[in-house]
């Protein structure tokens, strides 16, 4: 008897916008030094570990329930964070938002403000994920261009919000990969044409995506100190930087709490698991210590960043945790030499350029002679 053939698999109704992309990623790999993901490179200290350990058992006694789907008390205790560390005054929990990583905080803010026939806008080169964000959503995505040494020109930022009239634009300050942090003046600027720039003469949401901010230098003012001034205004920071916690996937923003509500409204139910809450709050009460980890890096990047000019490179002056450097005929052989050496830096931004996350005194070390030796191969 004839076999009946094969029934074919039947073929997936994937949007076809979807059908050619990889997912986002940077490589991870098993390599000594990781200097490609801009995390902090301090592991949480024992004490650390103790309160988050002592948190979670409280936490796990109750998993037979739904966590505070408002978590009124991290978001009290982030407002308290954000007051201390800006010198702000006035925020509480009807402020802020978070969710898992500003990653998700930021496609929050697509869900409610982009969508179909609406446009999110930021200005290349910048972080990756903003235009995915854009395409999850369904939201068009226009990228303008920073000036030559990464800047932004308020003036083309503003003929080009005033032309696209976009729902939102994300500004990252300092940006990622650049390290170029944003004028308060320029945001300014910006905030008061985005009063009327959106869709149908309403406001455009300009998001500030402060997620190195702790990192900036003295006298480089956090826009949270204009947030009470701006309806139309979010700012978004993370713990995963300063704060080493990108394991926990917690990022927040604040804003006022009519742009708050908007969220609230698009948010799966219960997204921040009760673990979760109690793991951001019990590292909350440890934030002297982990701020002073902050001060420390932010030597070590002023301190690499004049090592590579010494070298003869171009370092971007940076207010992040990273230093974007080069300019190399071939970066990916270099990129390929440190990896060699052990040190996996991140081949991103425009051609000719690398970024590398500043890491422990030992690590920035070993990055330093490795570099040295990829630069004697190279010429
Ligand atoms: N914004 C910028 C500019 C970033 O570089 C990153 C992380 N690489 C994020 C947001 C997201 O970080 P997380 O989701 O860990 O908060």
């Amino acid at each position: 008897a004839r076999e009946a053939p094969e029934p074919r698999a039947p073929r997936l109704p994937i949007r076809p916008e979807l059908a050619h992309e990889e997912p986002y990623g940077a490589p991870q790999l098993d390599v000594p030094v990781l200097l490609n993901v801009n995390e902090n490179p301090y592991p949480p200290s024992e004490a650390v570990v103790a309160s988050i350990a002592a948190a979670v058992a409280r936490a796990a006694h109750g998993l037979n329930r739904y966590p505070d789907r408002e978590f009124r008390a991290l978001r009290t205790a982030l407002a308290a964070y954000l007051e201390r560390e800006s010198g702000v005054t006035g925020l509480d929990a009807d402020h802020l938002w978070a969710a898992n990583g500003s990653n998700e905080v930021m496609l929050h803010l697509l869900q409610a403000f982009g969508g179909p026939g609406r446009t999110a806008l930021s200005f290349a080169p910048t972080y990756s994920m903003y235009p995915e964000y854009a395409r999850d959503t369904h939201t068009a995505w226009v990228a303008g261009r920073r000036e030559d040494d990464f800047t932004l020109d308020p003036d083309v930022a503003i003929a080009l919000i005033r032309e696209v009239r976009p729902a939102v634009v994300l500004l990252p300050s300092p940006n990622n990969p650049t390290g170029t942090a944003l004028p308060l003046p320029v945001v300014e600027r910006i905030l008061d044409v985005a009063r009327t720039s959106g869709p149908d003469g309403a406001a455009t949401v300009v998001v500030l995506d402060e997620a190195y901010a702790e990192f900036r230098r003295a006298g480089v003012p956090s826009a949270l100190s204009i947030l009470a001034d701006h309806p139309h205004l979010a700012v978004t920071r993370t713990m995963s930087k300063a704060f080493g916690m990108a394991g926990a996937r917690v990022g927040y923003l604040a804003a006022a709490p009519a742009l708050v509500d908007a969220l609230r409204i698009v948010r799966l139910p219960y997204h921040l698991s009760a673990v979760t809450q109690a793991v951001a709050l019990a590292a909350l009460g440890h934030t002297d210590e982990l701020m002073a980890q902050v001060a420390s890096l932010r030597q070590e990047r002023d301190a690499l960043a004049v090592w590579l000019q010494e070298r003869g490179l171009d370092a971007v002056a940076s207010d992040a945790n990273f230093i974007l450097f080069g300019r190399f005929s071939d970066r990916h052989a270099v990129w390929r030499r440190l990896l060699d050496a052990g040190i996996l830096v991140r081949e991103v931004g425009p051609d000719g350029w690398l970024r590398v996350t500043v890491g422990t005194p030992e690590e920035t070390a070993a990055f330093r002679a490795a570099l040295t030796q990829a630069i004697e191969q190279e010429s």
